[in-house]
């Protein structure tokens, strides 16, 4: 009996020991499998990785994007001297006074503000926007009231936008020319006394009447413009 059923035995052994191979083989192959899904998973991302790094050099080649960023506004450079609203400068250096408004005084209607800074006599006078000198007439001294009509020494300048025009009187000195093109803020004169002021300045009181008259027009105040309220653009 033991002759007959040891190779039996033998035989189911060898069975069991095939199974035990196949299902290590099944094994090995479901571990490779594996083992090889997670190294091209790491692959993966490793390529994302790349990628990302990528995404930064293409950030850095963006920079440069950035660095042309100014370039609409120097695009604009050449607009400079064309006005926009809402950029308005102060005419007179600060602290300053306003001595006449633009209303009805004894005179006649003043078309303009007067401005007296605390500066006085000699103090910047600025252009209140961009624009062009369209003129700037010198040659009047303190105490000939009639000299160019009353104006004294004045400058005009045409913003070049929205028929905008600003005029800056009774100047000591002046330091634009015409056809110049002048920024908001630019020192164009200084305040003076020239022309029709009050009191009329003399050797007793040689900086008598210094103050700005500062009008703004709609259109050239020497031919035709009409005045606005200065204080309306501030
Ligand atoms: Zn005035």
């Amino acid at each position: 009996m033991y002759s007959t059923i040891a190779p039996i035995q033998g035989v189911l052994d060898m069975k069991k020991i095939i199974f035990t191979v196949f299902v290590n083989i099944i094994t090995f192959f479901l571990f490779a499998l594996v083992v090889g899904y997670q190294v091209q998973k790491s692959k993966i991302g490793e390529e994302l990785v790349v990628i990302e790094s990528q995404v930064k050099v293409s950030e850095n080649i963006a920079n440069p994007f950035y660095e042309e960023k100014p370039e609409p506004v120097v695009v604009a450079v050449p607009m400079s001297n064309i006005a926009s609203k809402g950029t308005w400068t102060w005419p007179t250096e600060k602290p300053y006074i306003i001595t006449s408004y633009y209303q009805y005084r004894g005179d006649g209607f003043h078309n303009a503000i007067d401005i007296y800074s605390y500066k006085g006599y000699g103090s910047n006078v600025y252009s209140a926007n961009n624009g062009t000198v369209v003129a700037a007439s010198m040659g009047c001294t303190a105490g000939y009231t009639s000299c160019n009509s009353g104006r004294g020494n004045f400058i005009v300048i045409n913003h070049n936008y929205d028929n905008y025009y600003t005029i800056y009187m009774h100047l000591s000195n002046i330091n634009v020319n015409v056809n110049d093109s002048v920024e908001a803020g630019q020192i164009i004169g200084k305040v003076g006394n020239t022309g029709n002021v009050w009191p009329v300045p003399n050797s007793y009181n040689p900086y008598g009447g210094t103050h700005l008259h500062f009008g703004v027009f709609k259109g050239n105040p020497l031919s035709g413009g009409s005045s606005i309220n200065p204080l309306n653009l501030y």
